[in-house]
């Protein structure tokens, strides 16, 4: 039973607290929920922080769907015309093939010692053009024998009605071709005879040195960032396969894109605060979100500021998609898998930050401001009603301890400062009670009426108010009668005090508005007398209050008796 009541006893103590200290109250039950929208916050952060990294990493895996579709398209093509290649070199080696030539075969093979020269195709195809032997034989990673040599042009050949139809269906493509070892030349659209020099430099220093140190060998189709200089004005793309045959490289397929292209698609599809980066299996940069693109060799996440534990490419590739990050930078990342590339996202934790605090913070800051406003209203209203309150007890508790015509203490009154009285003064010092009662008042109200006798009534509480000592208690005991309390007085003393009262109010006169007068008022003056019976606490043989007022009161009695207008201090006079 009792434990059934616990909660219900927590409650009460509360409200009991909560009613004897209601501003404190008011002010925990407002940290408390202050508190509470602190902790929600909290979890709202955690949780808007969760949010946005979800949101970029779903972002960037969009980003990564669309390059890898573009690629894998792309990628597609380059094997299919790759895997052409190398059937067709395969056929062009059986030697009843080979055997065959014909008369623009003959003639372009004659002319190559020219400085440039060609193979006449079918028209609207894709043109055949070769170095000459000559400046051939200066670029290192070329050379050409006969045997070898027309074979590529055979293939060429092919390639050339091949090569246009790719580029047409392939909308990012800004060039295909076929670059042969022995220097042969097919492109669409074509390349002037004059760059045919410096493009097969560029290739044989880019690509084609590392075919030759035998890294291409594992290539199946690999990215290569060139500035092209004289094919474009920008980097250039190239999406290279290396066309093998008996084990050796005859050259290659090159499709080439401007990497501006993926790079304005990057930019445009990336925060300007985020860093998005499209790396190679090597960690080389092949478009990123930044205005201006500068080719860098060389593993691209070591010049991120984040030098996060688990950044390393062979990590990135392993685990293909995921999220790192520190108190400073977040890094998201993403494997394109048809590409075989990686998209890395760069954020710094502070981006995050205020993009989810700027997501959540209206909202608080409203919770929060109203809170405040709340609380000021709330305490402003708290602190009205209890000053209020208070007024109103002082007030209930004046109307029943004063009397309302006289303002003197009522009997209430009388009775509850006696007792604090008796229990400062009682004992050791002696206390004096005096009975004072207007003589024939009932004439005065006959004679000038009863708002005039309230007049004298109120004039005589005012003088005998002054009479005394303030520590003296002067209370209306009955309709005319008054009660002294003369704390550390005798009655000797007390006699004294009630002959000053008495004197001092036979001389007094009390002149009450003309208004309140009856018309038939013998004189605008009214003079009056008392008569005062006096009694003292415990020497009078009275042990309490009412005994010590039945005292006073027939001493009073004794007064009238005995003509009126004196004090008596003594039963000698009382019946
Ligand atoms: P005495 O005391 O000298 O014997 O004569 P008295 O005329 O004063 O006699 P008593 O004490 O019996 O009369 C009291 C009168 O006081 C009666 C009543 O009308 C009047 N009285 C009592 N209370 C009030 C009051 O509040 N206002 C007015 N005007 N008169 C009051
Ligand atoms: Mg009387
Ligand atoms: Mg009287």
């Amino acid at each position: 039973m009792h434990n059934r009541f616990r909660p219900f006893w927590g409650f009460r103590t509360f409200l009991r607290l909560a009613i004897a200290h209601p501003r404190q109250t008011v002010f925990v039950c407002f940290a408390v929920v202050f508190a509470i929208t602190l902790v929600l916050a909290g979890r709202q952060y955690w949780l808007g922080r969760e949010r946005q990294v979800n949101d970029r990493q779903h972002h960037l895996h969009l980003q990564a769907l669309v390059i890898d579709a573009a690629f894998h398209g792309a990628k597609q093509r380059l094997r299919f015309l790759r895997d052409s290649a190398e059937h067709i070199l395969a056929d062009v080696q059986n030697d009843s093939v080979s055997a065959t030539i014909d008369e623009a075969l003959k003639n372009a093979l004659q002319a190559r010692q020219m400085p440039t020269w060609g193979l006449q195709g079918p028209l609207a195809n894709a043109p055949i053009r070769a170095l000459g032997d000559q400046p051939l034989a200066s670029i290192p990673g070329f050379s050409r024998d006969a045997r070898t040599l027309k074979q590529d042009l055979m293939l060429s050949r092919v390639l050339s009605q091949l090569l246009p139809a790719q580029y047409q269906t392939s909308p990012d493509l800004a060039r295909a071709a076929f670059i042969s070892t022995t220097g042969v030349v097919v492109a669409y659209p074509p390349i002037a005879d004059d760059k045919l020099e410096p493009v097969l430099n560029e290739f044989s220093a880019t690509w084609l040195a590392q075919a030759r140190a035998g890294q291409v060998a594992d290539f199946d189709v690999a990215f290569l960032t060139i500035e092209a200089r004289h094919l474009a004005t920008g980097p250039y793309l190239m999406l290279i396969s290396p066309v093998m045959s008996t084990g050796a490289v005859r050259g290659a397929i090159v499709f080439g894109f401007p990497q501006e292209r993926l790079q304005s698609y990057l930019i445009a599809s990336s925060l300007p605060e985020e860093r998005h980066a499209l790396l190679d299996a090597r960690g080389t940069l092949i478009a990123s979100n930044e205005e201006t693109f500068i080719k860098q060799d060389g593993n691209w996440l070591t010049t991120l500021p984040a030098q996060l534990p688990g950044l390393t490419l062979p990590g990135l590739f392993q685990t293909k998609v995921g999220a790192l990050h520190d108190a400073d930078d977040y890094v998201l990342y993403r494997e394109l898998p048809e590409a075989g590339l990686m998209l890395v996202d760069h954020i710094p934790a502070d981006t995050i930050r205020w993009r989810v605090i700027s997501q959540f913070s209206t909202a608080f800051v409203c919770i929060w401001i109203s809170l405040g406003l709340l609380l000021v209203m709330t305490l402003f209203i708290v602190d009205l009603l209890l000053t209020r309150q208070m007024a109103l007890n002082a007030q209930l508790r004046e109307l029943g301890l004063v009397d309302t015509l006289t303002q003197l203490a009522n009997r209430r009154r009388l009775q509850m400062d006696f007792k604090g009285m008796v229990r400062r003064f009682g004992g050791e010092h002696p206390i004096a009670l005096l009975m004072l009662d207007i003589d024939k008042f009932k004439n005065i109200n006959d004679n000038w009426g009863h708002s005039a006798g309230d007049e004298v009534l109120k004039h005589l509480a005012t003088l005998c108010r002054a009479l005394v000592r303030p520590q003296d208690l002067v209370a209306r005991y009955g309709g005319e009668e008054f009660c002294f309390v003369l704390p550390d007085t005798t009655s000797v003393k007390a006699v004294e005090i009630a002959e000053k009262l008495r004197l001092g109010i036979e001389q007094s006169v009390c002149l009450p508005d003309a208004a309140t007068m009856l018309t038939s008022a013998p004189s605008r003056e009214i003079w009056l007398t008392v008569s005062i019976g006096v009694a003292e606490f415990n020497a009078d043989g009275a042990a309490n209050l009412e005994e010590l007022i039945a005292k006073a009161d027939r001493r009073l009695y004794a007064a009238k008796q005995n003509g009126r207008n004196r004090v008596v201090a003594d039963d000698a006079l009382t019946m």
